[in-house]
């Protein structure tokens, strides 16, 4: 090694060769280094992303950005929701309408087609589409619904019934007693099985020839049932102030329910009445049913977490009362709760995801991009393009910022 190390004399030629030499047995020590590393160390396979075998999607029904911040406001805390690990922007449209109701937004939400509103289960041509809770059935999973209003009414219909008309509940009520799809389901609504037009008392035909049992109220369910409805109004359910805890405790019940499902569940829930509230532009009831939405959703967060194979989806079909917070004095100091209306606006709502494959629910997307993400999370099927599907408008407001040398 010694003639490597001292500068030899004279002959260049005698100096590249040493350098050679020296360069090589580093070299080669390099290599070896480098290839013995990894043999020293544990080999790591690619791991592939954890799939979802359960998952639970909670709709607020109108609740935006404004309805989640006026219940951080009010309670001076964040919602369990609030800091889920994923969250995106969804674009609410419908395709007849720039702001949706709730049988077109939910449709989107459970079908990823967007139709036109009104419209229950179906596309603007009034075509059936799957929906992830029918996709999810056909793939061994069980299924479930947990409202606060009608079980027939908007929201829940879109992920069972195929219906032109929302308002058709009868048609929708014979559609939930006919179908294989649904394993248990727990709302308000009752009218519209035993006081009906047809005077068919559809409890009756559902307990003796379509093999559920209905029950009255939770506190009477065999929760080792494997089809049960429960139908715990005749009406929608009372107000959250007056119904207590019924939602998250609907939520724990169907879950110990589905929890034994060989190959996992997919269950819906929805607060259907931040939707109602925001109508009445009544923020005392708002905040009820925000609060009442946010337990339901710990319950769900919380089985998740123990789980560990459970995706949990929070959004909504869109926003109602056009919710704002403006100083009324402009001095911004007092925040106060102004409504711009009393029906449903375009703004954006968003997306919160926890558990595997939240992930995929970052960005801005559409209402029509959810079943889809759900889908991959749980390993079957690949995540659709979320295109934007009316780019005309697109372009024509970057034009307008174009041709306008002041914007
Ligand atoms: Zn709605």
């Amino acid at each position: 090694m010694d003639d490597l190390i001292k500068i030899p004399e004279g002959n260049p030629k005698t100096i590249k060769v040493n350098f050679m030499k020296r360069f090589s047995f580093i070299a080669i020590l390099a290599l070896l280094v480098l290839g013995l590393l990894p043999s020293c160390q544990p080999k790591e396979e690619p791991q592939e992303p954890a799939k979802a075998v359960n998952v639970i999607y909670l709709i607020g029904d109108g609740m935006a950005l404004p309805q989640v911040y006026a219940a951080m406001l009010a309670s001076g805390d964040e919602m369990t929701f609030s800091q889920f690990p994923y969250i995106g922007v969804v674009d609410t449209r419908s395709a007849s309408n720039d702001i949706t109701d709730s049988a077109a937004g939910g449709t989107a939400l459970a079908s990823d087609h967007r139709t036109k509103n009104g419209m229950v289960g179906m596309n603007p041509d009034s075509i059936p589409v799957k929906t992830v809770l029918e996709a999810l059935k056909e793939q061994g999973k069980e299924t479930g619904i947990v409202v606060s209003c009608y079980v027939t009414h908007a929201t829940p219909a879109v992920f069972y019934a195929k219906e032109p008309k929302r308002s058709n509940y009868e048609n929708i009520a014979l559609q939930l007693a006919e179908t294989d799809n649904v394993n248990l389901i727990i709302g308000g609504g009752r009218k519209h099985f035993n006081q009906r037009e047809d005077s068919l008392n559809l409890i009756e035909r559902m307990e003796n020839e379509l093999g559920w049992k209905v029950y009255d109220t939770l506190a009477d369910i065999d929760e080792t049932c494997k089809k049960y409805a429960v139908l715990a109004n005749d009406d929608h359910m009372p107000k959250a102030a007056e119904r207590g805890d019924f939602l998250p405790r609907a939520v724990k019940t169907a879950l110990r329910t589905l929890d034994s499902a060989a190959n996992g569940f997919f269950l819906m829930v929805e607060g259907s009445q931040i939707d109602f509230a925001c109508h009445a532009n009544d923020s005392t009831w708002m905040m009820d049913e925000m609060l009442d939405f946010d337990y339901a959703v710990q319950v769900a967060l919380d089985y998740a977490k123990e789980k560990g194979n459970t995706l949990v989806v929070v959004t909504a079909d869109h926003e109602t009362g056009g919710l704002t917070f403006p100083d009324k004095q402009g001095n911004y100091t007092n925040v106060s709760f102004a409504y711009s209306s009393g029906s449903h606006t375009s703004l954006p709502v968003l997306v919160y995801a926890y558990g595997p494959g939240a992930e995929l629910f970052t960005g801005w997307m559409q209402n029509k991009g959810i079943k889809a993400k759900i889908m991959n999370a749980c390993g079957l099927e690949n995540i659709s393009d979320s295109i934007v599907e009316n780019p005309k408008r697109f372009k024509a407001v970057k034009k307008n910022l174009d041709s306008n040398p002041n914007n």
